[in-house]
């Protein structure tokens, strides 16, 4: 049997349906969500995220200013920005687009948006309060796949999770909500040995890996739902996740496309933090 291809589209698209309305009712308390976003250089990839996600805002009623810098602004001049934006009333999040150009210290620039804004989840705070299941932000990506999971009506509790990657942005907060939702988890990265023996006893497999379409049939229990994080792209152009999409079809139980679900989920999550911290500020939460 063919797996279930997840309408990634459909999917979105009601869960920024949601957040409009929220968007609609804090209007009624004179409350406007606001996101700053900051680009520092040309990368042609960051460049598009950016713009997905300003649109994604006006989209939702979400005000949104991007500022974009050149490539050799300083690390000084981007820190004043940071301040800037933290103490902007109409400013509820703040993100700046990573990765920062190798002459600015990205750990010092995220140290310090402050945490109430910081809808990202990236700073040492936030994280830390996930970690011990305090209210804060979620981490935007992995906060995407268990919406989607929750919207597909997976059960997560009691199954046993596999990630394939252990980034501080996807795979170890990945993980981390995955336990919070009550899976058995697992954690592969590139020093785990015989890694298929492991992913091919779970119920739910996320790979976020950053290697085009290497989760193979092989890997998988048959009915295994698949979520793929990965953003790759081939040198003919084309967008693929870390899954082979096509080797895994007769396998899988249901898959997220690449690309279409989880990037776009991904910026539905920022949306809903940006929300969130505009809530809190307004003493609404
Ligand atoms: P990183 O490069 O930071 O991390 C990759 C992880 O994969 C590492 O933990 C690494 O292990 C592990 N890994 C690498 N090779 C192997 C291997 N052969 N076997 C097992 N594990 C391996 O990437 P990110 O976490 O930032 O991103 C992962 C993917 O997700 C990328 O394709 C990225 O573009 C995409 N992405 C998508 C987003 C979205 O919105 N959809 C958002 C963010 C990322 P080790 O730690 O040992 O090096």
């Amino acid at each position: 049997m063919s797996a279930q291809v997840i309408n990634g589209k459909e999917l979105v698209q009601s869960v920024r349906e949601h957040f409009r309305l929220e968007v609609e009712e804090l209007a009624k308390h004179q409350v406007q969500p606001g996101l700053a976003v900051v680009l520092v250089g040309n990368d042609p990839a960051s460049a598009v995220y950016v713009r997905n996600k300003a649109k994604a805002c006006e989209t939702a009623g979400i005000y949104s200013e991007v500022h974009r810098l050149p490539e050799d602004t300083g690390e000084e001049e981007l820190l004043a920005l940071v301040e800037r934006l933290n103490g902007d009333k109409k400013i509820n999040g703040i993100l700046v687009q990573l990765p920062l150009p190798r002459h600015i210290n990205e750990d010092k620039i995220i140290d310090t948006i402050h945490p109430d804004k910081d809808v990202d989840c990236f700073h040492p705070i936030n994280v830390g309060n996930l970690m011990i299941g305090k209210p804060g932000f979620l981490p935007c990506t992995p906060a995407g796949v268990i919406e989607v999971l929750k919207r597909m009506k997976v059960e997560i509790a009691g199954k046993h999770a596999v990630v394939v990657g252990r980034s501080n942005i996807v795979g170890k907060p990945m993980a981390m909500l995955l336990l919070r939702e009550h899976a058995t988890v697992t954690v592969c990265h590139s020093r785990t040995p015989d890694m298929e023996q492991i992913t091919s006893q779970a119920d739910i497999l996320v790979a976020a890996v950053g290697r085009p379409q290497m989760i193979k049939a092989k890997h998988l229990k048959p009915g295994a739902i698949v979520i793929d994080v990965g953003i790759n792209r081939l040198p003919d152009g084309k967008l693929v996740g870390d899954v082979d999409f096509e080797d895994v079809l007769e396998t899988a139980g249901m898959i997220t496309p690449v690309p279409g679900c989880v990037g776009p989920m991904t910026i539905t999550m920022l949306l809903a933090n940006t929300i969130v911290s505009a809530r809190r500020a307004a003493g609404l939460e």
